[in-house]
């Protein structure tokens, strides 16, 4: 009987500013997605694995949720308010913890692999890099399964101009387009919920904690639609 276990090496790690969840997206985005650098192992003849990496626009990043170690069989996704088998989500907390994602290759010099949009903390131990293939990996007519049953709300937002004009000097001062990562967040649902940091204020407002932003606002049903008011933007 040959041996169960499967001995694997991580080729590299990522690095990038942030080693907290909450302030990377859930999966690739080209817009909030995390900037950073894989810096691959010297003495294994990377540098010769990577010849011709360049020529392509997008990588296949595989890796290991070295900060999700424990597992359950269901988990609560952060979409919809119901448990899912793990294997039909894309959980961290797996049996075997390995991510996916289809990053920007921004540029390659010798060991340093620089991307862009990713879903990644600090220090994942990188696994294997591939080229993304659309006519391989691109599939137009694939479902999202369970996810195309969860209705998006329809938010339609209201903000301030002191909002506004606070949300500008953010942009200005720290480059964070908070507006947007405001819309990215509440875009699943502007309520509680274990994966959103939103606390209920009283009946109808909400505070949403976005790094150490604090943004107050309100949600009223209206039809079909979710009205949104912004009412302050503080640090
Ligand atoms: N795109 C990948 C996939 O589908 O396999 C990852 C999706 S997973 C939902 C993305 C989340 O994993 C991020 O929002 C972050 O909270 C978490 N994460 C990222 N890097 C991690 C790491 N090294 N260890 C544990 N969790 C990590």
């Amino acid at each position: 009987m040959t041996d169960p276990h499967i001995h694997i090496e991580p080729i590299g790690f990522f690095h990038t500013y942030t080693k907290e969840k909450h302030r990377v997206p859930r999966q690739p985005d080209k817009n909030l997605g995390i900037h950073g650098y894989i810096l691959l192992h010297k003495e294994h003849n990377f540098e010769q694995a990577l010849q011709d990496l360049d020529s392509f626009s997008h990588l296949w990043i595989i890796f290991q949720f070295h900060q999700a170690l424990q597992w359950k069989p269901m988990v609560l996704p952060p979409r919809g308010k119901q448990k899912r088998g793990v294997f039909a989500t894309r959980s961290p907390y797996r049996p075997n913890p390995i991510g996916i994602s289809v990053v920007s290759l921004i540029s390659i010099h010798g060991l340093c692999i620089e991307i862009s949009g990713t879903d990644l903390l600090d220090e994942t131990p990188i696994l294997d890099i591939k080229p993304y293939i659309p006519y391989a990996d691109c599939i137009s007519e694939a479902n999202s399964g369970w996810l195309d049953a969860i209705e998006e709300p329809n938010l339609i937002f209201n903000i301030s101009d002191d909002c506004l004009v606070e949300a500008s000097e953010i942009k200005e001062k720290k480059g964070v387009d908070i507006i947007l990562h405001i819309k990215q967040l509440l875009r699943e649902s502007p309520y509680p919920h274990p994966y959103r940091r939103i606390k209920q204020i009283n009946e109808d407002m909400y505070e949403l904690s976005i790094r150490t932003w604090r943004i107050i606002y309100t949600v009223h049903e209206h039809d079909e639609s979710m009205i949104i008011t912004i009412l302050s933007i503080s640090h």
